[in-house]
C-alpha cells in the first residue's frame, strides 16, 4: 500500500485504543490513517482478554459513553463466558461476586475493531513502524517501504513505551516501581472452573500484584503473574513467581500441575495513572500510551475504547476547524478520571498492604464481596479507604 503524503488524522497503533479512534474519526468525516507495527494485527496477544459486559462497565463508570464495540462484538471473539469473580487471599478464605463478561479471544477482537475502522473509511497500513515523529510528520518504514506521511493531528495510541507521548513531551515520569510487568501463559489441561475469574494474592507468588486463572474453555485457561518488580525478591524472575503458583500454591497447583503450555505471553502495564496533560494543539495520546488503565486490576479494553471514542470525535471536530485538540483532555477525565485516579490510590494504599500476607488478610477480612467489586472499578468507600489507611500505619 502507497499511502497519501497527507491525511487529516494519523492514528499510531492499531489496538483498541487506535482502531477506535481511527473508527470515530473516519465515521465523522475525517480522512484518517492507521498505522500498525505488528505484520497482523493482535498478534502476539498481550493480555489475558476479560472485557465486563456494558452493564457491568455502565454500572462502575456512569458518565461513560460506551463505544458500540464494547457490546457488540462478533461471537467468535468471545472464548468463554464468566459468571463469577474469586479473590483468594493468603489465607486462602476466598471471596466472590457475580460479574457478567468474556474472556475474549484479543487476537480475533482487535482485528474485528480495525475492520469497523477500515469499513468506516480509515486506510489501515500493517507492518509499518512510526519512526519518528517530528511537529505533524511521521517516518515510517516497513513492508511497503520508507514514507513521510503529514496530518493535521496524530493520534498516539501506541502503547505504554508510546513513541508519540515522548515526542511530544506527554510522557509522564518513568519510573520502574509504578510500572507493572506481567507473564502469562495459555494452558490447555487444567482443573479449572470454567465459569469464574480467579486472582490470587499474597508475596510469596506475586508481590505487589496478583496471579490470576482466566477460563478460556473448560480445560483451557489464561494464567499469569502481574507484578511490580520493585517489590520483587532480588533476583527472582516473573517466570519464578509463574512456576511457583503453578507448581507450589496450595489451591491453584491442584488445578494447574498437569498444565500444558500452548503461548508464552509477556507485557508491561502502566499502572500510575495519566500524565497531567494528554494533549498538545496537534497530538494526543489514548489508551496505555496514556496511561489509561484501572490500576488496581490492570483492565484497560474498557477504558482504552472509552477514550479512544472521545480521542476520534475531537480529532475530527479538530480538523473540522470546530474544537482544539487539546479539548480532548477535559472530555476524557469527565466520562473517566475520576475512577483512574481512585485506582491508582487504592493500588497505592494496596502496596503498604501487600507487603505483609497477616496486613493482606486483615483487609480482605474489611472489605466485603460488592467493595471488592467497585474497586475493581476505580470505587473506594470511606470505610475501607480508612481500614487501608488504618493497616499501613501498622506495617
Ligand atoms: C499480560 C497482560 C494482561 C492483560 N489483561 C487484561 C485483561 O484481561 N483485561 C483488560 O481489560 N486489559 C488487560 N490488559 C491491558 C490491555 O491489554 C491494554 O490496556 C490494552 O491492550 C490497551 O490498548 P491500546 O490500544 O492502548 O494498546 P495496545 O493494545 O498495546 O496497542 C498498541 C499498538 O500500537 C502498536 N505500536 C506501538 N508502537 C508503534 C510504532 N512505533 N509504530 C506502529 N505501531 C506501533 C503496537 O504494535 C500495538 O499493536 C492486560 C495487559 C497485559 C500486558
Amino acid at each position: 500500500m502507497i499511502p497519501e503524503t497527507f491525511y487529516d488524522i494519523i492514528v499510531v497503533g492499531a489496538g483498541p485504543a487506535g482502531s477506535t479512534a481511527a473508527f470515530y474519526a473516519a465515521r465523522a468525516g475525517a480522512s484518517v490513517l492507521l498505522i500498525e507495527k505488528k505484520q497482523e494485527i493482535g498478534t502476539p496477544i498481550q493480555c489475558a482478554g476479560f472485557l465486563p459486559d456494558a452493564a457491568e462497565i455502565r454500572a462502575l463508570l456512569p458518565s461513560a459513553e460506551l463505544p458500540e464495540t464494547l457490546e457488540k462484538y462478533p461471537a467468535a471473539c468471545s472464548l468463554r463466558r464468566i459468571k463469577t469473580q474469586r479473590i483468594i487471599p493468603p489465607s486462602g478464605k476466598q471471596k466472590e461476586f457475580p460479574v457478567q463478561g468474556t474472556v475474549l479471544d484479543r487476537r480475533r477482537y482487535d482485528q474485528f475493531l480495525a475492520e469497523q475502522a477500515v469499513l468506516a473509511g480509515a486506510k489501515l497500513m500493517v507492518k509499518t513502524k512510526v519512526l519518528s515523529l517530528k511537529k505533524t510528520t511521521l517516518e515510517t518504514s516497513g513492508a511497503f517501504g520508507k514514507h513521510r506521511i503529514s496530518a493535521k493531528a496524530i493520534i498516539g495510541a501506541d502503547g505504554p513505551n508510546s513513541l508519540v507521548a515522548k515526542a511530544k513531551g506527554l510522557r509522564w515520569n518513568p519510573d520502574s516501581k509504578e510500572t507493572s510487568i506481567a507473564l502469562e501463559y495459555q494452558v490447555r489441561n487444567v482443573k479449572i472452573d470454567p465459569d469464574a475469574l480467579e486472582m490470587y494474592f499474597g508475596k510469596e507468588f506475586v508481590p505487589g500484584g496478583y496471579a490470576w486463572i482466566f477460563p478460556e474453555g473448560e480445560t483451557r485457561a489464561n494464567i499469569g503473574v502481574g507484578l511490580r518488580p520493585g517489590m520483587a525478591e532480588k533476583g527472582v524472575s516473573a517466570r519464578t513467581y509463574l512456576h511457583r503458583f503453578m507448581q507450589e500454591h496450595p489451591l491453584a497447583s491442584l488445578k494447574l500441575k498437569n498444565a500444558s503450555i500452548l503461548n508464552v505471553i509477556a507485557g508491561i502495564l502502566p499502572v500510575n495513572g495519566a500524565p497531567e496533560k494528554t494533549a498538545t494543539s496537534d497530538a494526543l495520546i489514548v489508551g496505555d500510551a496514556a496511561g489509561h488503565i484501572i490500576a488496581t486490576n490492570g483492565g484497560g479494553i474498557p477504558p482504552a475504547l472509552i477514550a479512544g471514542k472521545i480521542a476520534g470525535e475531537t480529532a475530527a471536530e479538530f480538523v473540522k476547524g470546530k474544537t482544539p485538540l487539546e479539548a480532548y483532555d477535559a472530555r476524557w477525565r469527565a466520562q473517566m478520571g475520576a475512577a483512574l485516579k481512585t485506582s491508582v490510590q487504592a493500588r497505592q494504599l494496596a502496596d503498604g498492604i501487600m507487603k505483609s500476607d497477616l496486613l493482606m488478610n486483615a483487609a480482605f477480612k474489611l472489605i466485603s464481596p460488592e467493595q471488592m467489586k467497585g474497586m475493581q472499578c476505580g470505587k473506594m468507600p470511606t470505610p475501607v479507604r480508612l481500614g487501608l489507611q488504618a493497616l499501613n500505619r501498622k506495617k
